[in-house]
C-alpha cells in the first residue's frame, strides 16, 4: 500500500490525515476468509483514527475496495488495520483500552481528543477480544457475590458476580444483573459444564438463591461460607442494637445516650485495633450495662471461632456461642445465631477446606469491584460497566499491539 501524509487545519484544529492506497498490482484479500479475490468495485472513502501523532489528532484515510470472493460472495476487503464498521484504527482501540484502566473514560476521551463513545467501543472491543481469548483451565475455586449498585434495593439494583480465587489466580470471570437463582443459572452456564464439573470449592454468602444454585448445580465441590460475610453479619447485628439503643435512651434522657455517640465505626472495627480516645469510650461503654455493650462483646467472642484448626471443635464453639447469643434478648444477635445454626454444615466446611481458600479474596475483589462502580458516573448503561469490570477485573489476554504505551 501506499502512503501519504498531509497537515490540514479543520475549524481551529490541526489534524494530521495519513492517505492510505491500495497498490495497484496485488489484489484485495476477502475480510471472511482473507484469501486473496479478485476485485469488484471500490467503496466511498472513510476515516479511521489513528493513534495521536506529536499531540495531533491522526486518521487513517482509505477508500476500500470490494472483492468478490467465491465463497463469502461480494465482500469488502480485509483491512489490517481495522475491524468490522468501527471509525477507529485497532491500534487507536488497543491504545485507549489500555489508558482506560488507568483514567476514567471521560479524561481518556478527553487527554486524547476523542469522545466518551470512543473510549466505550474501544475497551467492548478489547474486552471482546480478551473474552474470547481467555482460556479457563484449572479453575478449582471460585466465590459467589452479589454486588450492590446505584441507588436503591431493587432487583436492579445488585449484580451477581463469580470470581476465581484459587490462589495463583484470582480475577472476575462473569458478571450479570441482579441476584436471583437464574442469574447464577445463567453465569454457570457461561462458564461452561466442564469448568463447573472440575470445581473443588465454591464459596458465597447465606443468600438462599445461591445456595440452591450452587447445591444443585455444583454439589461436588466443597461448599465453604466466606468468613467475611459471616462478620459483616455480626457487624451489622451490632449496629441495629446501637442505633435502636441510641434513639431509645434519647428519648428517654440525654446522659446515657452520649455514651453512644460517635461510637458507629469503633464498634464495628475489631476490637484490638480501637485506639487512642475511641479506645476510652469504648471502655467506658463496655463498663456500662448497655444493650449494645453486650451485642459488641458478643461479637468480639465470636472472632475466637477462626482460630480453630478442627470442624469438631470449631462445632462445639459454634454451639456454645449460640446459646450465649440466644439467652442475650438482642434480637439481631439472636437473628445471627439462628442464621449461624441453620447453616452450620455450610460454615464448618470452612475448616475442612482447610486452608486451601485464601481468607480475604472475595473481600478483596468486593473491593476493587466498589472501586470501578463508584468510579462510574460515566457509565450510562449496565453494559459500559460490565464492560469496565471485565476490563480491570478479568485478566484477559490482550491484543498485541506496537503502540502500548501504558
Ligand atoms: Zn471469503
Amino acid at each position: 500500500m501506499y502512503q501519504e501524509v498531509r497537515l490540514q487545519e479543520r475549524g481551529q484544529a490541526l489534524e494530521i490525515e495519513i492517505v492510505v492506497q491500495s497498490h495497484g498490482g496485488i489484489r484485495g484479500r476477502c475480510s471472511q476468509c482473507r484469501r486473496s479475490a479478485p476485485g469488484y468495485d471500490r467503496l466511498p472513502g472513510r476515516r479511521w483514527q489513528f493513534v495521536p501523532l506529536w499531540g495531533i489528532v491522526t486518521w487513517f484515510c482509505y477508500a476500500p475496495r470490494r472483492v468478490q470472493c467465491p465463497e463469502h460472495g461480494v465482500v469488502v476487503e480485509y483491512l489490517p488495520w481495522s475491524d468490522g464498521k468501527r471509525p477507529i484504527t485497532c491500534a487507536m482501540m488497543g491504545f485507549l483500552a489500555r489508558w482506560a484502566r488507568r483514567l476514567s473514560w471521560r479524561e481518556t476521551a478527553r487527554v486524547f481528543q476523542t469522545s466518551w463513545e470512543s473510549v466505550y467501543r474501544s475497551v467492548a472491543w478489547f474486552v471482546e477480544w480478551g473474552l474470547a481469548e481467555r482460556k479457563l483451565e484449572g479453575v478449582q475455586a471460585i466465590g459467589v457475590d452479589e454486588i450492590h449498585w446505584g441507588h436503591g434495593l431493587r432487583a436492579d439494583n445488585f449484580l451477581t458476580v463469580i470470581y476465581q480465587i484459587d490462589s495463583h489466580c484470582r480475577r472476575l470471570l462473569w458478571v450479570g444483573p441482579r441476584r436471583a437463582e437464574a442469574t447464577l443459572r445463567c453465569g454457570l452456564k457461561a462458564l461452561g459444564a466442564e469448568l463447573v464439573q472440575g470445581l473443588r470449592f465454591v464459596c458465597s454468602d447465606m443468600w438462599k438463591p445461591y445456595l440452591n444454585v450452587l447445591a444443585a448445580e455444583a454439589g461436588h465441590a466443597l461448599h465453604v461460607l466466606d468468613r467475611f460475610h459471616i462478620t459483616m453479619h455480626l457487624n451489622q447485628a451490632v449496629d441495629q442494637v446501637r442505633r435502636a439503643e441510641s434513639s431509645r435512651l434519647r428519648a428517654a434522657s440525654t446522659l446515657k445516650a452520649k455514651r453512644l455517640k460517635h461510637m458507629r465505626w469503633p464498634l464495628l472495627r475489631r476490637g484490638s485495633r480501637v485506639r487512642g480516645r475511641a479506645r476510652e469510650k469504648l471502655n467506658a461503654l463496655l463498663t456500662s450495662k448497655l444493650a449494645t455493650a453486650r451485642a459488641w462483646e458478643l461479637k468480639e467472642v465470636f472472632a475466637h471461632f477462626w482460630k480453630y484448626k478442627s470442624a469438631i471443635w470449631a462445632g462445639a464453639f459454634l454451639d456454645y456461642w449460640c446459646q450465649r447469643a440466644m439467652r442475650s434478648r438482642l434480637e439481631p444477635m439472636k437473628k445471627v445465631a439462628r442464621m449461624l445454626r441453620s447453616h452450620e454444615e455450610l460454615i464448618l466446611n470452612w475448616f475442612r477446606a482447610n486452608g486451601e481458600i485464601s481468607t480475604g479474596a472475595v473481600e478483596g475483589l468486593n473491593n476493587k469491584i466498589r472501586v470501578v462502580t463508584r468510579r462510574s458516573y460515566g457509565f450510562r448503561t449496565y453494559k459500559a460497566m460490565e464492560i469496565a469490570l471485565y476490563h480491570t477485573l478479568g485478566r484477559l489476554p490482550e491484543p498485541e499491539s506496537a503502540h502500548s504505551f501504558c
